[in-house]
């Protein structure tokens, strides 16, 4: 689960960015919507609700600015719109083709990302973005 952090380390992460109110809503958002994976579409309508003078291009500069920093990640899936995720520990993402939900997927090992990929000896991983897709639980039961 994807720890509450706090203003300051959300400033920290922005490295000296501002966190301006739009970011600091936009970020709270990813953070509400952590477990569905938001689009920037659905992040636009939930951030409306809380402030109604958002516009969906500064969604879209938060969400990108908040990405650079490295305080989300964005994560692409096969031929879908992106989503965004606040969990940084490094994990994979397991998409549902069928109900579209994203779950994350932790590694056995935090210790070292790396360890079950065949990686060329002596490489580090510095950005995890591996996604799988098959279905859920829910939807390989239904018929
Ligand atoms: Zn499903
Ligand atoms: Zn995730």
């Amino acid at each position: 689960m994807a720890e509450q952090i706090t203003d300051d380390q959300v400033a920290e992460k922005l490295g000296g960015l501002r966190m301006t109110k739009q970011r600091k809503v936009v970020y709270e958002v990813v953070q509400e919507l952590a477990k569905e994976h938001p689009t920037a579409s659905s992040v636009y309508t939930r951030a409306k609700e809380i402030m109604p003078t958002i516009s969906l291009a500064t969604v879209y500069n938060c969400l990108e600015t908040l990405t650079d920093a490295g305080a989300i990640t964005q994560v692409n899936l096969h031929r879908e719109a992106s989503r965004f995720c606040p969990n940084l520990q490094p994990h994979a993402h397991f998409f549902c083709a069928k109900c579209n939900a994203v779950f994350d997927v932790n590694l056995q090992d935090k210790a070292d990302a790396s360890e079950p990929w065949d990686l060329p000896s002596g490489s580090r991983i510095e950005e995890m973005n591996v996604a799988m897709r098959g279905l859920c639980p829910d939807c390989r039961d239904s018929k």
